[in-house]
């Protein structure tokens, strides 16, 4: 059996090996590093993919998140909503700007922002709502556009997890994640579905005053060479990245039907077994498993993820301290906030392997030692 990861990438490029490597040596040919016309091919691919109007490429997801939060005008002190369930750099960049994080619950079955928790940590000096797409399953956004429509409020989807997720609102129409709220971020972290070789991330909208707003932050606060009108900062993905995203890109697809289908395998066989939740999927999105993730009823989680690991299966703690626990928000003083969804859930989850690589044989290897550790 091949040895079994967390995210196999290795194995994902060898499929795709000739094309991207001609794509790279294209780039180290035409000596075009930065800013070459391969970043601007893929965001206009990416953007026809995700039916959105403006793709704006950077550095990472966590520029991303920065830029998006400097583009909308906010004063220091101002509130932002955000998920403490959530990767850190969610949360982090809010703290950077001198904005306030407040964090609110998630909903324990799809560990995505809670709609009436929002609604109830809504203030005066509340101006954006962040939801995060955790796990690839979508955040409610039909519910969450409706209350930053009464409050007059933006919303940063957080889409690193979930690119290609479709969304439905109720009157049948779909869109993508990251597509919905005023503007998306994503991040192209190797591991993620659409993962570079190295870092990169982007930002969508259909706002084209806040496209210009985005690009501009992005690039120095210019749009004309050497005339800074904002202060901005130095966010680009490179070439060679953008290169090698633009082929993935069209395998996207093919990808997120290889996760699904890792995800179907683990449901069957941990159907019925006592103890555990397999992830849940609503009806208004279609989950891209960025991860796969379990919540252990009473099960012990250390002792599971060490007979895991003797049997050479991984597993991953996503995340074991929540954002309002953490030190960085200290001047907050979010620790003593009483968060029971999100301690719960942060106390129980553990994540499978899940990826475009794997193949029966470790699919059954992996499931069958779970089985075995929960009926023990
Ligand atoms: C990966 C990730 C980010 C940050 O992306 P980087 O490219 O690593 O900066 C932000 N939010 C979430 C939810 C992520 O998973």
């Amino acid at each position: 059996m091949r040895q079994i990861q967390m995210v196999d990438t290795r194995t994902q490029y060898h499929h795709i090996k000739n094309e991207v490597d001609k794509a790279v040596l294209d780039v180290l040919e035409s000596s075009a590093f930065i800013n070459g016309k391969p970043v601007q091919d893929f965001a206009a691919n990416l953007s026809a993919y995700l039916g959105v109007n403006h793709t704006i490429p950077c550095a990472n997801g966590t520029d991303a998140l920065q830029i998006a939060m400097m583009a909308l005008g906010l004063e220091p002190g101002d509130e932002v909503i955000t998920p403490s369930f959530t990767y850190i750099a969610t949360t982090e960049v809010i703290a950077l700007l001198r904005l306030k994080p407040v964090f609110v619950e998630v909903d324990p079955k799809t560990f995505c922002i809670d709609p009436a928790a929002i609604e109830k940590a809504i203030t005066p000096r509340t101006r954006a709502i962040v939801p995060v797409h955790l796990y690839g399953h979508a955040a409610p956004m039909e519910e969450i556009m409706a209350i930053a429509a009464k409050h007059n409020l933006f919303v940063v989807e957080d889409n690193a997890q979930a690119i290609g997720c479709d969304y439905t609102f109720s009157d049948g129409s779909k869109k993508k994640t990251g597509t919905i709220g005023h503007i998306g971020c994503t991040s192209f972290y190797p591991s993620k579905n659409l993962g570079a070789f190295g870092d990169g991330g982007a930002m969508f909208t259909n706002d084209a005053d806040l496209a210009v707003k985005l690009r501009m932050i992005a690039n120095h606060g210019q749009q004309k060479r050497y005339y800074h009108d904002t202060v901005g900062c130095n966010s680009r993905l490179d070439t060679i990245q953008a290169a090698i995203l633009d082929i993935k890109l069209k395998h996207l697809d093919e990808y997120i039907v290889r996760r699904r289908r890792a995800a179907d395998y683990y449901d069957q066989a941990f159907a019925g077994l006592a103890g555990v939740t397999v992830p849940y999927r609503a009806d208004y999105c279609t989950h891209v498993f960025h991860q796969y993730t379990l919540i252990l009823q009473d099960a012990d989680r250390d002792g599971l993820s060490a007979w895991l690991a003797e049997k050479q299966v991984p597993s991953m703690i996503y995340y074991p301290v929540p954002a309002h626990k953490q030190k960085m928000f200290e001047q907050f003083g979010t620790a003593s906030q009483v968060m029971p969804v999100t301690d719960w859930l942060t106390s129980r989850v553990i994540s499978l392997p899940i990826h475009t690589e794997l193949d029966e044989e470790q699919l059954a290897w992996i499931t069958q030692n779970v089985i075995a550790y929960l009926n023990k």
